[in-house]
């Protein structure tokens, strides 16, 4: 990335996040190979490489119809990756990894970028007034679809929003979204580390696990799983973390259709080896 450049005309890359609604999906759908969860170079955490074109690359490389950017907290680098694929059998949803107030992480999924937007305003609100320390955490860049540099995202983004899991659930599901708790298998930021089970009434379709295991292994080691259904993402910080191992059949890209789907064993699937 270089140090400075100016934003792109939006002209040049048009949006087409909804642009694989007009195909033709007839009555019964197809399978949609997707990976939920990846961040960009705005999450700290990420590497470098994490830019629009070699995401984008790298996901049709993997034979991806769908992904979702969901960096910490944020969704200022969603234009820019659905630009890098217009034009591309590639669809982009415009997603967040939200850290809720018990330091859960949940995936929250849109379909269209003014509910994101509408749902990034609340986050900001309840995020601590912080600023990031790139020395400590790593850069939050925001870029143009090429990767080129556009700014620094000052705000510190690894931390806790004022949303409880129940709060952000209502809230993502209110404006149209979906929510899938993170990385279930994991020591750290998940439901079962921090907070040792799933919420009964939780308004979730499905729960994420890992790609360090199987589903089989999951709900062997995790008992407490029980009968949710499973996704597997990436949960990519580097672009060799991306994954392509869930299928879902939908006769539509959007939300319900997802959320159904998930909920439909027949229309879910994670390939595994
Ligand atoms: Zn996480
Ligand atoms: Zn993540």
């Amino acid at each position: 990335m270089r140090a400075e450049t100016s934003q792109l005309p939006s002209s040049t890359y048009p949006i087409s996040d909804l642009g694989s609604l007009i195909f033709d999906w007839g009555s019964e759908g197809r399978w949609v190979r997707c990976d939920l969860h990846l961040h960009t170079v705005l999450s700290p955490c990420a590497e470098v490489e994490m830019i629009p074109p070699l995401i984008v690359r790298r996901a049709l490389a993997l034979g991806l119809d769908l992904i979702a950017v969901t960096d910490h907290n944020a969704t200022h680098n969603v234009e820019a990756v659905q630009r890098a694929a217009a034009g591309t059998p590639l669809t982009v949803w415009p997603g967040m990894e939200v850290q809720t107030r018990e330091e859960v992480h949940l995936l929250c999924l849109f379909d269209n970028n003014a509910a994101a937007f509408a749902w990034q305003a609340r986050v900001d609100a309840s995020l601590p007034p912080l600023m990031n320390d790139p020395e400590h955490f790593g850069g939050q860049f925001v870029v143009d679809a090429t990767g080129e540099f556009i700014r620094h995202h000052t705000p510190l983004l690894l931390t806790s929003t004022a949303f409880s899991i129940e709060e952000a659930t209502a809230q993502v599901n209110a404006l149209g979204g979906l929510v899938i708790p993170c990385h279930v298998d994991r020591p750290s930021f998940s439901l079962l580390a921090n907070l040792g089970f799933v919420p009964p009434d939780l308004a979730a379709p499905a729960l994420e696990i890992s790609a360090r295991l199987t589903p089989a292994q999951a709900r062997a080691q995790f008992p407490m799983l029980g009968a949710w259904p499973l996704v597997q993402n990436g949960d990519a910080h580097r672009l060799n973390e991306m994954i392509g191992r869930t299928r879902v059949r939908l006769t539509a890209l959007t939300i319900p259709e997802l959320a159904a789907a998930l909920r439909c064993p027949a229309r879910l699937a994670i390939d595994i080896g």
